[in-house]
């Protein structure tokens, strides 16, 4: 069995990228399977995470599918981290778990031109938040701070047609008028989310992650997650 512990863009890498093996075969065929195996453990664990479909099941099969195996056995966790597949493809049959690791999470880039501010923020917010990217010499920044309600339903609906389910929205996305960012208490950061961190402790800042499934979303100390 293999066990494949990846980050998304490695996912997506190993997703696209196809290895071809010049064996004979058995070997040949074993190998296809276990191929088989790790896209479909692969694809499964990535639609688990924020920006899957949240089908990880439906996936790991098409996957299988698409490497001209069967999917057979899905440990499949919605919002798991952790996925185990089991696939037969000619008689063989291949088993593949993958590991998301969500601290290496980040939320997708957005274009400069509408890269976020931190006007609006609740000012002992603003001042940390502009004093850990000033620090951060460009390597980390601000994709989204305060936000209306407006846009905040915006997002949850988006959420809601993703997930298809109200519970499984409410995972990912807080319900207009219960998130921290519509009253300027929350930030959402991209780049170096390590070196982030390293300079909250560095500089003493008064910021922390209270949704260990959202690492790039910082928050006063003290203010309830
Ligand atoms: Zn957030």
């Amino acid at each position: 069995m293999s066990v494949l512990f990846v980050a998304c863009s490695l996912v997506l890498s190993l997703i696209c990228g196809t290895i071809v093996v010049a064996l004979g075969g058995a070997a040949q065929t074993r190998a296809r399977a276990q191929t088989a195996a790790d896209a479909a453990a692969l694809a499964a664990v990535f639609e688990s995470g924020p920006y899957g479909s949240a089908n990880p099941e439906q996936r790991a099969r098409e996957y299988a599918q698409h490497n001209g195996a069967r999917l057979t056995d899905c440990d499949c966790v919605e919002g798991a981290t952790e996925m185990e597949v089991e696939v037969a493809l000619d008689g063989f049959s291949a088993r593949a778990r993958a590991v998301i690791e969500p601290d290496k999470l980040a939320p997708a880039p957005v274009s400069p031109l509408r890269s976020a501010t931190t006007a609006g923020l609740q000012p002992a917010l603003k001042r940390a938040v502009d004093r850990l990217i000033a620090a951060s010499n460009g390597r980390v920044y601000l994709v989204s701070g305060a936000r209306s309600t407006d846009r905040q339903t915006e997002l949850w609906i988006e959420a809601l047609q993703k997930y298809g389910d109200p519970e499984a929205a409410d995972n990912w996305v807080a319900r207009p008028g219960t998130s921290n960012h519509e009253t300027g208490l929350a930030v959402d950061l991209s780049g170096d989310l390590g070196l982030a961190v390293s300079l909250v402790d560095e500089l003493g800042l008064p910021l922390w992650r209270p949704m260990s499934w959202e690492p790039w979303h910082f928050e006063l100390t003290g203010m309830d997650g």
